[in-house]
């Protein structure tokens, strides 16, 4: 086999990478997982995410872990509450009764990244993932690496695999392609112990997610199974907004103060998100790598999840990806029909690049019209009839299309029944 007596080390310690670390000692592969945080509980994990049964499930089922995910992913999390910038209920998915079931191609169960991240850390020997790694710089040695890390360790690999998420380190070793600016700042925040703290929202939330549009702006709101919530608000804002703002985001009334003058058209409702001393905020500027992506495959580093394909979070693909890029690059790397390791690399990139092509022009389609004061009809146009005219893309065009029941569900929306007008 071709990784017989090799190092691999992967930078980077989120779902894609610790899925790959999984699937690779599945066949007794010699990885190493080099994360920069302290240990496994010293970073909250961000809210829930919802796996697809193409990709995030699919990598799970190989990994063997599908039924330890079953024990913890949170039924009824992704049904969705669609409201105006007034928190008034458009479209309610907690009035449907039915469900999906696993195995349906359009199931998309959530799980919040806490649980996630335990269930792959607990599947791979202790001793793999290196915390407190955080990777510095490196240079080439004989036909690998010597990495070396901020703590002054270093270590030689022959194979370096870069998982080190959106701002990712390792990517300029491989690829020139920079991310590109959207025009969007999110800026993320936690509640804890919502139905105290921020009871109303609480209350909407109905332990599961909404999504709110109006004036060019989203509030994506999405429960966790601790009693807390995480959201997300998405605005036009310069580039280096979050710098150039002068804001303190660790100062909660700063960033309440900056919430009613930017979205002050929306309803005093969402006011409680800002309120609580208590709350940490995270400004997000979202760019997307360039939507036709390639580079040359070198024979002893890659890329995978958003250190590859780094993409804005507007169609719940981010992570999805990140798993299905672990899946197929373990397979590329282990395929005994594949003579040279350039050539594994290169086959598991083809695809990656493939994917993303397409998975990223629907996510900055998404990206532009949530943003767009057409928003709220537009999301809420998917919902209202059984056949519908709707603008869709596929692959690199827009389309008119009609949209029957099968094709929304395609799309992991539910049909009509809950308009509420
Ligand atoms: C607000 C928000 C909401 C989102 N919602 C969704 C959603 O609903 N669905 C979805 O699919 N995706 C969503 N995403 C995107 C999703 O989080 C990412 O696509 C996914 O986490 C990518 O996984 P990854 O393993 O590639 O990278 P990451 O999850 O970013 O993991 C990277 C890891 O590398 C570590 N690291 C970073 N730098 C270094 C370094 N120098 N040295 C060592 N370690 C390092 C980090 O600590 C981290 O553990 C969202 C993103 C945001 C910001």
């Amino acid at each position: 086999m071709l990784l017989q007596n090799k190092k691999i080390a992967i930078i980077g310690g989120g779902p894609g990478g610790l899925t790959l670390a999984r699937l690779l000692q599945m066949q007794d592969i010699d990885v190493k997982v080099y994360e920069r945080d302290l240990n496994a509980t010293v970073r909250i994990q961000g809210g829930a995410l919802d796996l697809h049964t193409e990709s995030g499930l699919a990598a799970l089922t190989k990994a063997g872990l599908i039924e330890k995910f079953k024990t913890h992913y949170r039924p009824g999390a992704d049904l969705m509450r669609i409201t105006d910038n007034q928190a008034k209920i458009k479209y309610d998915q907690h009035i449907e009764v039915k469900s999906l079931n696993f195995g349906d191609k359009n199931h998309r169960p959530e799980i919040d990244r806490g649980p996630l991240r335990d269930i792959l850390l607990n599947s791979i020997s202790p001793d793999t993932v290196v915390w407190n790694s955080k990777f510095q710089t490196m240079k080439k040695s004989g036909n690998g690496w010597e990495i070396v890390f901020e703590n002054g360790n270093s270590i030689f690999a022959d194979i370096v695999i870069g998982a080190d998420g959106s701002n990712s380190k390792i990517r300029s070793y491989v690829t020139d392609a920079k991310p590109i600016w959207t025009g969007i700042t999110m800026l993320e925040g936690a509640i804890k112990d919502a139905e105290t703290t921020a009871p109303n929202i609480h209350k909407l939330l109905k332990g599961g997610k909404i999504f709110a549009f109006g004036n060019d702006k989203t509030l994506i709101v999405s429960s966790k199974g601790d009693g807390s919530f995480g959201f997300a608000t998405g605005c036009k804002t310069e580039e280096f907004w979050d710098k150039k703002s002068g804001i303190n985001f660790n100062d909660s009334k700063q960033v309440l103060t900056w919430f009613k003058k930017e979205f002050t058209e929306w309803g005093k409702e969402w006011q409680e998100l800002f309120e609580n001393e208590k709350t940490l905020f995270i400004p997000r500027p979202q760019y997307c790598m360039p939507l036709d992506l390639k580079w040359e495959a070198h024979s002893n580093i890659t890329l995978l999840g958003d250190a590859a394909q780094w993409m804005p979070p507007y169609a719940g693909e981010g992570v999805n990806m990140a798993m299905l890029d672990a899946l197929q690059l373990s397979e590329a790397l282990t395929n005994s029909s594949v003579t040279d390791l350039k050539e594994g690399i290169a086959d598991y990139e083809k695809q990656m690049f493939k994917r993303f092509e397409k998975i990223g022009q629907g996510t900055m389609f998404n990206t532009k019209w949530m943003h767009s004061p057409k928003a709220l009809n537009e999301m809420l146009s998917m919902f209202s009839t059984n056949i519908l005219k709707q603008s869709v893309f596929i692959g690199k065009m827009f389309v008119s299309v009609t949209l029957v029941p099968s094709f929304l569900k395609l799309m992991g929306l539910k049909p009509q029944q809950n308009i509420i007008s």
